[in-house]
């Protein structure tokens, strides 16, 4: 039967969804079809192409937020229409950003957080262009002022998020990130110390390395920065990139100097989607003082009848990531995010007890002091009849996703797995979750797989 040709004498609508138009054929993939469908129909038929999707809740690659309370969904919907750029139209939703911005700015101690500048963006990345643009033209105009040559920006950092690579392709500026020495997990300060120079704009340690889970340690290359300036005279701000750690450390760690505390920190960047437990599709930029966002980069626009300024990459944006990260400050409290965040670390650190019990695994990161994950690679790799990537696939089968990944830069002949636990994850699934692991590496052990090399080159190459 022809596309949405009724059948003789009956409407459409009153067959079922599956015996009727666009669901008798495979669903159009390069052209938009000639005549519209029945709402139903469409829904349950996209629906259904989700389903080949994995299940967020046990992907345990991502740290994004995959447990969205009723409540934060309720106010996500009441805020589809709303687009947050528009300030006049929309100024309580403003207002509720600028709350965020502030509520953050006192979260990570800065010295006045209610004269504070920040805003929402879409995420780390976005943040993380406008903390490192920040950072280039105060650099640029202080070079320009001493006459000296603006022309070779550099910026140190340990292994960093893909952002950082693409924030020094698009904006010219040379990244020296740093090789990750043997023994350690992410940069140490003395690597820093011997990388910089009058052209580097500033230091961007991650507090909450994406390949590993640890922090970097900021305090030490702040003081190592100290000195660096007063032997040589090089004033070197820091970005901090928290896009995780941002919202664990003040409520697990508070003895991490790593904030606003450190006057040499100029701004932070965190991923409100992911330890902030907002949905996806919100990021926070923070500077530690209004002095420290160059005027030149913000826009202002007219709000109610005053100027707002602005500074993001995107314009048109929706406002309920926004609206669902004040509702979790507020349900939540510190109190709240103590507890949720507290919870995961603890079962992160069960999980790497349990995995360490099985025998098979060298743990790198045990999920204490750091974000709530594990870090593990497999031991006497070698010597095995199958890779890590086996692992993953085999655990696949029961619909767990756990990433295995080489690691960067000078260590990539080790190849690790990563888990992150995040809101939501509770004692009771990672105990199925081990009880899988064990199944799977008895299964492998028994029967290893053929030709691993290649296999294993495959991987990395992909
Ligand atoms: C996730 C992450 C980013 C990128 O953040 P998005 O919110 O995904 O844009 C940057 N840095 C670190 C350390 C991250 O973990």
């Amino acid at each position: 039967m022809a596309l949405h040709q009724s059948k003789p004498g009956r409407k459409d609508d009153v067959f079922d969804l599956y015996a009727r138009d666009l669901a008798e054929q495979p669903l159009p993939k390069f052209r938009m079809p000639d005549n519209s469908s029945l709402p139903d129909t469409v829904y349950n038929l996209i629906h259904d192409e989700l389903l080949l999707d994995g299940n967020s809740r046990q992907n345990l690659a991502t740290f994004c937020t995959t447990f969205i309370p009723p409540q934060a969904q309720k106010l996500m919907q009441d805020c589809l229409d709303k687009n947050m750029i528009d300030q006049d139209e929309y100024p309580q939703t403003a207002e509720i950003e600028h709350r965020c911005v502030h509520i953050l700015a006192d979260l990570w101690n800065a010295p006045d957080a209610k004269g504070t500048l920040g805003c929402s963006t879409t995420g780390s990345s976005e943040a993380a262009m406008l903390g490192g643009l920040a950072l280039k033209w105060k650099w640029r105009k202080k070079r320009e002022a001493e006459g000296k040559p603006a022309d070779k920006p550099n910026l140190i950092c340990g292994p960093v998020q893909i952002c950082w690579h693409k924030f020094a392709r698009y904006f010219d500026i040379e990244l020296r990130e740093l090789p990750v020495l043997a023994g350690e997990l992410g940069m140490t300060a003395a690597q820093v110390a011997e990388a910089v120079d009058e052209n580097t704009i500033g230091v961007v340690p991650t507090l909450g390395v994406t390949f590993t889970g640890i922090y970097e340690p900021v305090e030490e290359i702040s003081k190592l920065l100290d000195q660096i300036e007063a032997e040589r005279g090089l004033d070197i701000p820091i970005h901090v990139d928290a896009a995780s750690g941002g919202f664990i450390a003040p409520f697990l760690h508070e003895e991490v100097v790593w904030d606003f505390r450190l006057p040499r920190v100029k701004s932070i960047n965190a991923s409100g989607h992911k330890y902030g437990l907002s949905p996806l599709g919100v990021g926070w930029a923070i500077w530690r003082e209004p002095a420290d966002l160059p005027e030149e980069l913000i826009f202002n626009v007219d709000y109610l009848g005053g100027q707002v300024p602005t500074f993001a990459l995107n314009f048109s944006r929706p406002a309920g990531e926004i609206v669902a990260q004040y509702y979790q400050f507020l349900r939540l409290g510190r109190q709240g995010y103590q507890d949720v965040q507290g919870a995961c670390a603890q079962t992160a650190q069960y999980l790497a007890r349990e995995l360490e019990k099985t025998g098979h695994f060298e743990m790198l990161y045990d999920g204490d002091g750091g974000l709530p994950a594990v870090c593990y690679t497999l031991n006497k790799a070698e010597n095995r009849g199958y890779t890590l990537y086996d692992v993953s696939e085999r655990m696949r089968m029961r619909g767990w996703q756990i990433a295995s990944y080489p690691m960067p830069a000078n260590r990539h002949d080790m190849v690790v797995q990563r888990v992150m636990i995040r809101h939501g994850m509770g004692r009771d699934l990672m105990e199925l979750l081990v009880e899988d692991m064990i199944r799977t590496m008895d299964f492998l052990e028994r029967n290893p797989m053929t030709n691993v090399e290649a296999k294993a080159s495959f991987h990395h190459g992909s």
